[in-house]
């Protein structure tokens, strides 16, 4: 098997799915990664990038759940309100 370099453009291609490369991939996307500035930066904004996007995602399905409850709950309050009052 021939050694190659992943250059600038494939690193931004592959680094999506990072956890994917195996074997000789992953050895030259570290080697890359450790000798190119630029790639380097790349990576760690797009790490920085999911993590933040994940995170809020994660926040938005939390507070939608929260909300779906509430909203539940003030219904059936206001339907057993209703009927106890009136
Ligand atoms: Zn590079």
């Amino acid at each position: 098997m021939k050694f190659k370099m992943f250059s600038c453009k494939e690193i931004s291609k592959v680094s999506c799915h990072e956890e994917e490369l195996k074997g000789f991939d992953k050895l030259n996307y570290k080697m890359h990664l450790f000798m190119c500035d630029k790639c380097r930066k790349y990576v760690a904004g797009l790490k920085f990038v999911q993590e933040k996007f994940s995170s809020l995602l994660k926040r938005r399905s939390e507070i939608n759940e929260t909300k779906i409850k509430v909203l539940e709950d003030e219904i059936l309050d206001r339907l057993k309100s209703k009927n106890g009052n009136e």
